[in-house]
């Protein structure tokens, strides 16, 4: 799970660390008051979007006055913001921070994430912080140094110094640098985050060690250990189609493509988005109905593919274990007979490819010759499936 930065700001000082201070604001008159409140002689006016790379896509304001306070806050509440992180669609602004303006001297990059091949938390740092760190990242990438963190122990004084000094920290700063990097890592471990990135921790001309940015991400496996975090939640900053599959207890995350997969098991799940693509096809998505699939929830796993007319082909990819065949073809049926009765066509407007293997596929396959669904066809293996699926999406496209 994501949070905005004004949320994540507020939860790194809950921890003693050093943020400017800040207001949020839903409303142009509210971003006036926060900025009055503030009183600071310069005030920063910032879009909220789960996304980075505002300040080069106009999201980062820096204003003198109040009058361009609400100039930038007039600008930005409810415009659609498009940086390199929210794809070409963008994300459209309802909130702001409007934040005291820093006196900033130099700008660092400091962030913890998990390393799966360690198995440890990497923290990573870098002199070269602010805008440009993935240009830092690929054609400097001795300048991002990466100290490796065993959580048994968790991050030793030793190791917060030699990233300070390696980041080449001046002196009068080392000790406030480290201080940071020790509070950060005891908010990431606290909260149980997969990721806190500070872009950019900025040393002040007054020699302040301040985040002056914030990401935090959770690791949704955790959060019933915080309701506090959960209670953070944007809404409207996620899917809504990812919403209603959670709502339903379906594994569903979107991929933004136009050929759906059902599938039984995350690891054939994984499988089958790769066959997939193998065989030129866009996936729509990973779904793992799980291993006690209704035809209820088969039909609304459907339902969720196909809304927004965002499936042009379905692969149903099952191989029965604790989940039934015959559950799975019941399943299409009843998909079938709701789409039809919703929209008050004859059934599933997208050709499907049903696959299914292991318990029960006799009665399964049975079930779905003896009463034929509109568009659903049967395949014999996965990888005739996979090709047969993606050439009907192709011609489907080309017939449009
Ligand atoms: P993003 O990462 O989405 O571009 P940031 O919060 O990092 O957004 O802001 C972009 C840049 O704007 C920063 O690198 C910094 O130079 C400037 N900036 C952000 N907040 C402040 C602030 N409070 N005071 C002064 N400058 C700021
Ligand atoms: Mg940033």
């Amino acid at each position: 799970m994501n949070i905005h930065e004004y949320q994540s700001k507020q939860v790194l000082k809950s921890f003693g660390v050093n943020v400017p201070n800040g207001i949020p604001a839903f409303t142009v008159e509210e971003a006036v008051e926060a900025a009055k409140k503030l009183d600071s002689k310069v005030t920063v006016v910032k879009a909220q979007i789960h996304a980075g790379g505002r300040g080069k896509a106009g999201g980062v304001k820096i204003a003198k006055s109040l009058d361009e306070v609400k100039e930038y806050a007039t600008e930005l509440l409810g415009k659609v913001l498009v940086t390199h992180q929210t794809g070409p669609e963008g994300k459209k602004v309802g909130r702001l921070l409007i934040e005291e303006g820093s006196n900033i001297a130099k700008e660092y990059y400091l962030s913890f994430v998990n390393d799966r091949n360690t198995a440890k938390i990497v923290m990573i740092g870098s002199e070269e912080g602010g805008m440009e760190i993935e240009k830092v990242a690929a054609e400097n990438p001795e300048k991002i140094i990466k100290e490796y963190i065993d959580i048994s122990v968790g991050l030793l004084p030793f190791q917060a110094t030699r990233m300070a000094y390696k980041m080449n920290f001046k002196p009068e700063v080392i000790r406030k640098a480290t201080a940071t990097m020790m509070k950060l890592y005891e908010a990431f471990i606290g909260k149980d985050c997969s990721q806190v990135e500070i872009n950019p921790l900025v040393v002040t001309a007054e020699d302040d060690v301040i985040c002056l940015d914030a990401k935090l991400n959770f690791d949704d496996s955790g959060l019933f250990r915080h309701p506090d975090i959960v209670e953070l939640r944007d809404k409207t900053e996620e899917d809504p189609k990812e919403l209603w599959a959670a709502e339903e207890g379906l594994n569903y995350v979107n991929l933004g493509g136009d050929v759906a997969c059902m599938v039984n098991g995350a690891g054939l799940a994984m499988a089958t988005v790769d066959i997939l693509k193998y065989y030129g096809g866009n996936p729509a998505n990973f779904l793992d109905v799980g291993g006690s699939s209704t035809p209820e929830k088969i039909a609304t796993a459907f339902e969720i593919m196909l809304d927004g007319g965002q499936a042009k082909g379905i692969f149903v990819n099952i191989f029965g274990g604790i989940n039934r065949c015959d559950v799975i073809a019941e399943g299409i049926q009843k998909a079938a007979q709701i789409i039809a009765e919703k929209t008050g066509s004859d059934g599933i407007p997208v050709p499907v490819v049903v696959r299914l293997e292991g318990t029960k596929v006799e009665e399964g396959r049975k079930i779905l010759t003896d009463n034929p669904v509109k568009n659903v066809i049967m395949a014999p293996t996965m990888e005739g499936g996979a090709e047969k699926i993606v050439a009907l999406v192709k011609e489907a496209e080309k017939n449009a």
